[in-house]
């Protein structure tokens, strides 16, 4: 019974699809999604086309359409967190061309409004109100880290040394945020350009000691907001552009890769090709948890990204 429960978590990646609604000055007279099952499902319609090439269905874990709460995410990703409280590794990824809703489902808008918090705040708040609850049981410690790549380089953003910062409560981490934010010292829209091409984890490590029988128990959890996934004109591109675009590339086909290759259960994974595989190598696979949120911007004019965002997803899951 044991031994099937470990083959069944070996490997467990879930993927969530989710899309968001337009935005006030799009056009949206037309969107690329035709229609979303509750199996799953998602058509994709291609408005130039005509006949049966013109649509095409993928199938996830789940889809979410443009009138789902920031509350409805997290209640689907909350049992993936908590079992970071048993001592499992969690990796929560989110994957998209850049302005799909990225950081709107791992952050939100903004901080001020708890009701639009994404998933790295409710996540925190949910994990201190948990260990709270089995305080009885288990004692937990909680620390957390940020950093960034950017064009394969690994860059602490709360501290300098990208070191563990413990917290005792959500308002620790609110500020830990605005302090690596900070850190980024980069002007706003600067500070947009620059989280587009670069990959930002925020890692939560738990400890947690059993209090009747002594024994330990270590899990992480890593929140990632991973670079855009749009693919760059090699004729427009040039310089510092040219150089992030390939490496932004290379480092989301690794982590497809590795993710693909833990899918299929290969008995290769290759950790070794990119920085945040290389980061990630001790939360992805063994018995591990993975879920990746892929969005979709509905827009007409990123149906080209919108199919191959699909198509990443569809070979991870
Ligand atoms: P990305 O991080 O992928 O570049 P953002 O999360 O910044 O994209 O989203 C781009 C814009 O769309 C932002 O103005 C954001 O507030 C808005 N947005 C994204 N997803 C949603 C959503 N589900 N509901 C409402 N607005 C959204
Ligand atoms: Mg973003």
């Amino acid at each position: 019974f044991l031994y099937n429960q470990v083959q069944d978590l070996k490997g467990s990646i879930r993927v969530y699809c989710r899309v968001r609604p337009f935005l006030p000055g799009e056009c949206n007279e037309q969107s690329t999604v035709d229609y979303i099952g509750d199996n799953g499902s998602i058509m994709i319609m291609n408005p130039v086309k005509q006949g049966k090439d013109a649509r095409k269905v993928f199938t996830f874990n789940k889809v979410y359409g443009t009138t789902v709460t920031q509350q409805h995410i997290y209640a689907d990703t909350q049992s993936f967190v908590r079992s970071v409280m048993d001592g499992f590794n969690v990796c929560i990824f989110a994957y998209g061309q850049t302005g799909s809703g990225k950081t709107y489902t791992m952050s939100g808008p903004d901080l001020t409004t708890e009701e639009t918090w994404g998933v790295n705040y409710r996540a925190l708040r949910d994990l201190f109100q948990f260990s709270k609850a089995r305080m009885d049981l288990v004692e937990y410690e909680v620390g957390v880290q940020m950093v960034e790549i950017y064009n394969e380089q690994l860059n602490g953003l709360n501290v300098p040394d990208a070191s563990l910062v413990p917290v005792k409560c959500t308002q620790n981490v609110l500020d830990l945020m605005r302090i690596g934010q900070r850190n980024r010292a980069v002007g706003a829209t600067a500070l947009n350009v620059r989280s587009s091409r670069s990959h930002s984890i925020l890692t939560v490590h738990v400890r947690g000691k059993e209090l009747v029988s002594g024994s330990m128990l270590k899990g992480c959890l890593h929140l990632v907001d991973l670079a855009g996934s749009e693919r760059v004109d090699k004729s427009e591109a040039v310089g510092e552009r040219l150089k992030e675009a390939q490496h932004i590339n290379k480092s989301l086909s690794a982590l497809g890769d590795v993710i693909a290759a833990l899918a299929q259960k290969s008995s290769h994974v290759p950790y070794r090709n990119s920085k945040l595989t290389q980061v990630l190598q001790d939360s992805l696979g063994g018995h591990a948890k993975t879920l990746m949120f892929v969005h979709i911007n509905p827009e007409v004019n990123a149906l080209g990204e919108t199919i191959s965002t699909l198509k990443f997803a569809e070979r991870v899951a």
